[in-house]
């Protein structure tokens, strides 16, 4: 995935090429933003591709399998461009960032010698000094896998705004303190840390005056959020959307991911009372079993995790879930899948990620002994696909007829049509002559979803002429408690399903 290219104000001209990808989720979405804001200052623009790069960055994620082995095969292929640069008298840099950085820097270092430079997640904002540095002579290594947060978000300069853009992430809390048996993030990103919740919204409101109508809070756990206040106080996520809310201009509020031992009472009644803050929620499960649950040290039950959800669908009746799920993980018996199905077809999701557990190194699911063949681990995942699958299908269907709010984002693929959102992240079509598009986008319109193909709604608006008008406070007529299923936030923000 590329980064957006930002238009904010930028103390030099561009003149090197800058190129990152980026694997991963929202997170890491984020981060390559922010390098690319740190860089601009040094000439750095984007570029769509490696070939004549100045700096290619590798912005890495250990959640998936085999990560390591793609950013391996990446730097593979990416040598070549290198040589090619350097006979032309150049200098291609190339970097490893991310979480494969921060667990095997050293390896990688070893492994690839035309890697110039590894950092991790928490110390991009020191890239002015890690390239002059590795500038300074052809050789010179950089390592830098530091971890305390608060000294990358004080020292990194304010958010460039992204052309058009009318949708923005904004990450208030980093790392993850709960240690459950298979994931890594507790390793990479380190322990968890709250932005303080000044700082938060002063990136918001400037977000916001730059145009954003929707700001989506990103945290590995989102929801454990317990920023220090203006007032003094430790404010929770509730307390937060409750501040964000009272921006002027921004429309919506959003975030993920959130852990089910970390929604509160406050939380819970901030869905019911924030109409900004979209009825749409990212809630992991992972398993429907309790025995697995407590291998894994979810730290909840399952019985508990639908007591959460149905707390949060009477709060909010047309609020939709997704979850991810993993199957196969370690000691998972026919029994424990069954238990996951039921769980999936009692709370009904409106889309998911599914992933076969795989084995991190170094964490504990890893050298447990049971380990799950693969087989039993495909059929199972394939089963539960069909089941999400159908939930997602008959929750887009159950739109059509319906009236949505629609954030309008952007001119779509053809003449004469925009694309919004809903409220639960489907993307909407609406045809609008192309010389009323400046006016709309960035608004939120009332529409009838009309049609559907695949993901996609079809929709007109409510009153015609609705071009500039806003119903940013329009009611949502979306009823909830979906018999069918919504979407994942999925990287990309579309509904996609990712298996692993
Ligand atoms: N913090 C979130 C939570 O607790 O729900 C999850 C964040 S994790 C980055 C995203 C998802 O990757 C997890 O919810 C889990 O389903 C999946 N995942 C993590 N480690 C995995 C592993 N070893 N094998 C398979 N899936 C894994
Ligand atoms: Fe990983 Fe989420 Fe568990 Fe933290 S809470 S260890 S990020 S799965």
């Amino acid at each position: 995935m590329k980064p957006r290219a930002g238009t904010g104000s930028v103390t030099k001209s561009v003149t090197k090429k800058l190129y990152i990808k980026t694997y991963g989720c929202q997170m890491n979405v984020y981060d390559s933003e922010r390098m690319a804001d740190v860089l601009a200052p040094l000439g750095y623009g984007l570029s769509d591709n490696p070939d004549d790069a100045d700096l290619v960055i590798l912005n890495t994620c250990h959640i998936r399998e085999k990560a390591a082995e793609k950013v391996y095969s990446d730097l593979g292929r990416l040598k070549p461009h290198q040589q090619r640069k350097a006979e032309d008298g150049g200098r291609m840099i190339i970097a490893v960032a991310g979480c494969v950085a921060q667990a095997e820097g050293d390896e990688i270092m070893a492994r690839a010698p035309q890697v110039d430079m590894v950092f991790g997640p928490q110390t991009y904002h020191r890239l002015p000094e890690m390239i002059s540095k590795t500038k300074r002579a052809v050789g010179e290594k950089v390592l830098d896998t530091d971890f305390p947060p608060e000294d990358k978000f004080d020292h990194l300069p304010e958010e460039r705004v992204r052309k058009g853009e009318v949708t923005a992430f904004l990450t208030i809390q980093e790392g993850c303190d709960k240690f459950c048996t298979f994931c890594v993030v507790p390793y990479t990103r380190g322990a968890e840390y709250s932005r303080p919740a000044a700082t938060v919204l002063q990136e918001a409101k400037r977000l916001v005056a730059d145009g954003v109508r929707e700001i989506t809070l990103l945290g590995q756990n989102v929801n454990a959020y317990h920023g220090d206040g203006p007032d003094g106080r430790e404010w929770g996520l509730g307390r937060l959307c409750r501040a964000l809310a009272e921006i002027d201009g921004l429309a919506r509020i959003r975030y993920t991911t959130s852990h089910p031992r970390d929604v509160d009472d406050d939380l819970i009644a901030a869905h019911g009372e924030i109409e900004k803050l979209m009825p749409y929620l990212h809630l992991p499960v992972q398993s429907g079993s309790d025995r697995i649950l407590e291998a894994m040290n979810r730290k909840h039950t399952a019985a508990e995790y639908r007591h959460i959800v149905d707390r949060l669908r009477s709060a909010r009746p047309d609020l939709a879930l997704t979850s991810d799920f993993i199957v196969g993980y370690p000691g998972e018996s026919d029994q424990d899948f069954a238990d996951t199905l039921k769980l999936v077809t009692d709370i009904g999701y409106a889309g998911a990620f599914f992933f076969k557990y795989s084995e991190r190194p170094g964490t504990p699911a890893a050298s447990m002994r049971e380990q799950v063949d693969d087989a039993v681990k495909s059929e199972r995942l394939s089963t539960l696909q069909q089941l999400l699958d159908s939930q997602q299908e008959g929750f887009n269907a159950s739109m059509v007829n319906r009236t949505l709010p629609v954030l309008l984002e952007k001119p779509g693929r053809h003449a004469d049509q925009l694309v919004g959102r809903s409220p639960y992240l489907q993307p909407v079509h609406l045809d609008i002559p192309d010389s009323r598009h400046a006016a709309m986008i960035g608004t939120v319109i009332d529409c009838t979803i009309t049609g559907l193909t695949g993901h996609s709604l079809f929709a007109v608006p409510v009153r015609d002429g609705q071009a500039g008008s806003d119903s940013t406070n329009s009611s949502n007529t979306v009823d909830s408690s979906n018999s069918g299923s919504p979407t994942p936030d999925s990287a990309d923000r579309g509904q996609e399903r990712i298996s692993a």
